[in-house]
């Protein structure tokens, strides 16, 4: 199913006498393709959760529409979109066993629709296969660890079969470990489904990691949405380069000047097609190339081995960062002793943002 955000705008009044009001979904206009998984991504107060509470329903926008497919569903309770929403904190009955928990959207199914008993366990033992906890049926949510509870609600989700699941940051209350393993596990879980699926999140690995599209937000604005290698490779703005990345991208106050990009006193590419003036330029951490006869120097600060590569941590006059850190390949040799670090830079790695309000892209070709 596909989902359709049509000039959607949900703003809440201020809490407070003087407080003024927060556009938390700031005129959403874009379509979510059917059967994906959809990585909504920023940071907290960006208003992700108030866009999943729109679309299941829970809250009302102040303006514009949401369709599923051809259906227009702004005006429909909750209970009749056909959605399936799991929390962060999993929300289970503790009071019930797994079983119980799975089965309780079934019945509250009235009329027509009523399910017999048998055809509610079925559907629960279906939903509980999903998500392998079919061994644990009679257990209680105390019984079971954080990542199993969260599991038992992820099928208490899928037994009405949504046409809609929504996940609000589902990995958060996990430790590290489990969070890896249960984020495979809900990309597992949509590829077998196919239901359109939106998963929220603050972490940019964990949407990176499993979703077909990204979503990035800020303060309630659509900043960006693609792949996650695209948009990972051609960010449209400076918060968006700056959002997605481990180790982050490296940012420095730069300057064109007849077709160069100046960083600090030296001219580290040669480039055209931006005009000459002062920019933001961001490199991303495999951007640099170790080369004696670089370009671009840096004062050299340590060398950290992990494996397969190296971290190189140096600093520079213009850099926005505290350090700047910039990952080779271990077949390279660092002198740690030296004072200084040369590199040159790969073209594709360096991005240009003017220094605008909005921090917007600015495009060079190659010289
Ligand atoms: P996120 O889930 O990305 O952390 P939220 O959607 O929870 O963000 O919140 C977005 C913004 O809307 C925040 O500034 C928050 O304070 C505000 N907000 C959310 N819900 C309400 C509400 N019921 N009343 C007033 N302001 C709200
Ligand atoms: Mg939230």
């Amino acid at each position: 199913m596909k989902i359709v955000f049509e000039h959607l705008t949900k703003t809440f009044p201020g809490k407070g006498k003087k407080a003024s009001p927060v556009t938390a979904v700031n005129d959403f206009n874009f379509e979510i393709p059917d059967g994906k998984l959809i990585g909504l991504l920023g940071p907290s107060g960006c208003g992700k959760s108030t866009a999943l509470n729109l679309l299941c329903g829970l809250i009302k926008p102040t303006s514009g529409k949401i369709y599923f497919g051809d259906d227009d569903v702004t005006e429909i309770p909750p209970e009749n979109r056909g959605v399936g929403f799991v929390f962060q904190n999993y929300a289970l009955y503790p009071h019930m066993t797994v079983k119980q928990n799975i089965m309780f959207p079934l019945q509250n199914l009235k009329g027509k629709d009523k399910l017999t008993k048998e055809v509610m366990e079925a559907k629960a033992l279906e939903a509980a296969k999903l998500v392998q906890i079919d061994n644990l049926m009679d257990r209680k949510p105390a019984e079971m660890s954080g990542g199993q509870q969260q599991r038992v609600a992820i099928a208490r989700a899928l037994v009405k079969m949504p046409r809609v699941l929504l996940m609000d940051e589902p990995l958060s209350n996990l430790d590290a470990r489990l969070r890896l393993q249960t984020r495979e596990e809900i990309r597992r879980i949509q590829n077998e489904t196919k239901i359109t699926t939106i998963f929220v999140t603050h972490d940019q690995d964990e949407a990176m990691s499993i979703s077909d599209l990204i979503v990035v937000m800020k303060l309630g604005v659509i900043q960006q949405m693609g792949k996650p290698q695209e948009v990972y490779d051609d960010p449209h703005n400076l918060f968006v380069a700056t959002f997605l990345g481990t180790p982050p991208i490296n940012v420095f106050d730069a300057k064109v000047k007849n077709g160069q990009i100046f960083i600090g006193d030296e001219a580290v590419l040669d480039i055209k097609g931006a005009p000459d003036g002062e920019y933001t330029a961001a490199i991303r951490p495999e951007g640099f190339i170790l080369n004696n006869n670089g370009r671009f120097t840096c004062k050299l600060d340590r060398v950290e081995v992990m494996g397969r590569d190296i971290s190189v941590v140096s600093r520079h006059s213009a850099s926005k960062n505290v350090t700047i850190r910039s990952i080779i390949s271990s077949n390279n040799e660092v002198d740690e002793n030296a004072d200084f670090v040369k590199f040159d830079i790969r073209p594709n790695k360096i991005f240009l943002f003017a220094k605008s309000e909005a921090e917007e892209r600015v495009y060079f070709e190659e010289a």
